[in-house]
């Protein structure tokens, strides 16, 4: 390897050599499985020294991790612009309460996205609220709202982009330079894009979190969560990490640095065969809309196009029926979709989603504030199985429908 610093490869180059440094890697390609809980010493001295420097990567008890954990976090951090450094959780929502218990404190306040992931709801309604942290629901695509939200202290904002199920890309710039105005940390689930695909730091956040189990793991068979940040977030993620003692097992970091390797082509494939299907459904009259910023013609495309470098394989669309069952019927129909959660994964999967369940300021495209009835939905996670088989099993699936 030569001695260029993976930040400034392209992306493909930089998941392939990141992380890998030779004294962890050894003689071999990867980092090896390194099980450990206890770390040996030379002698009493060598453990005192050890004990007093908490600095990364250095050797002490397998609760700091050992070289396949660090090769890792090290390797995500160097693909993701401005971080100092990244801690692992062992999964995207232990990653989710580690940042939010790093920033927040009993009495603050928390505006938190109203297209957030549900847990991440959950999260501000359930754990923080019994923490004596308030929380507040905003419509991330209403900007004088948002706004108006910090007439009363704010410290915290949490954004995804683009939201979960509904898929709005919001103006992230924006939203966390009126944060940074008033005062208030600025956190982003940015497991759709990646750091790939949005540079969530160089866009005004201060701490990213991504699950792993989904893009870089790759093969749905790992759980695992990070967040990365600037020095002084990342020394706070760090300790609350340590203190709440948070750990990754080492088979799962080597299957995640396994998987980040192939995460640029896989990302790249899956972009472009979602939004062929995407353009493709958008055209069959059983579908009513395709919720997807990949689209040219999706109304948050302009921002997706100006912030971000890439996509992934993951939309929604709406079934233009009123039947609540028809979603479920629809998924039932394909035969080479999976039915589950998560996404990511190589393979493909199909969800029946209820949006309007989940929102408390937004109107959902499953549920028009301007018409009572409500429209079934599906998401799709685009594998890498090839486009045209995935059309056709679409198109009978959908054409089941006609005859219900
Ligand atoms: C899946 C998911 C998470 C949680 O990750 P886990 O690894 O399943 O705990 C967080 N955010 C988003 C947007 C997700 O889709």
């Amino acid at each position: 390897m030569s001695g260029k610093d993976p930040k400034e490869m392209r992306a493909a180059t930089r998941v392939t050599n990141a992380g890998r440094r030779k004294e962890w890697t050894g003689p071999v390609v990867n980092a090896p499985v390194w099980r450990a809980s206890t770390h040996l010493y030379e002698t009493e001295a060598d453990r005192k020294a050890a004990g007093k420097s908490n600095a990364d990567g250095g050797f002490f008890y397998g609760r700091r991790g050992a070289p396949t954990q660090w090769s890792l976090a090290e390797a995500l951090t160097q693909i993701e612009p401005g971080a100092h450094g990244t801690v692992l959780y062992p999964s995207g929502v232990a990653a989710i309460a580690g940042a939010l218990l790093t920033v927040l404190r009993p009495g603050d306040r928390l505006l938190m996205s109203d297209n957030a992931y549900d847990p991440s709801r959950s999260m501000a309604t359930g754990l923080l609220k019994r923490l004596g942290i308030e929380y507040d629901f905003f419509d991330p695509l209403d900007m004088p709202a948002f706004e108006a939200k910090f007439d009363a202290p704010v410290k915290a904002v949490w954004l995804e982009s683009p939201g979960s199920l509904t898929m709005e890309v919001c103006d992230v710039p924006a939203l966390t330079a009126i944060a940074r105005q008033n005062g208030a940390v600025s956190l982003i689930d940015n497991t759709w894009a990646s750091s790939l695909g949005f540079a969530a730091l160089e866009h005004g956040c201060d701490i990213v979190m991504m699950s792993l189990s989904k893009h870089v793991g790759g093969h749905s068979d790992l759980m695992m969560g990070s967040a990365s940040a600037g020095e002084r977030w990342y020394r706070a993620l760090r300790r609350t990490s340590q203190e709440l003692g948070q750990v990754v097992s080492p088979d799962d970091a080597a299957l995640a640095a396994r998987g980040l390797r192939t995460m640029a082509i896989r990302l790249k494939q899956s972009s472009s065969s979602a939004l062929r299907i995407a353009q493709w459904l958008a055209e069959q009259p059983q579908v009513a809309q395709v919720m997807c910023p990949m689209l040219p013609n999706d109304p948050r495309h302009e921002l997706w196009a100006r912030d971000f470098t890439g996509g992934c394989g993951l939309f929604s669309f709406v079934l233009n029926s009123s039947d609540p069952e028809a979603s479920g019927a629809l998924v039932d129909a394909l035969n080479l979709f999976g039915i589950g959660y998560s996404w990511g994964g190589y393979e493909s999967l199909a969800l029946p989603i209820f949006p309007h369940d989940h929102r408390a300021t937004m109107a959902s495209p499953t549920k028009p504030a301007e018409e009572a009835g409500i429209r079934p939905a599906v998401r799709l996670s685009i594998g890498l199985e090839d486009t045209d088989d995935l059309i056709e099993d679409l198109a009978q699936a959908l054409a089941t429908m006609d005859t219900q």
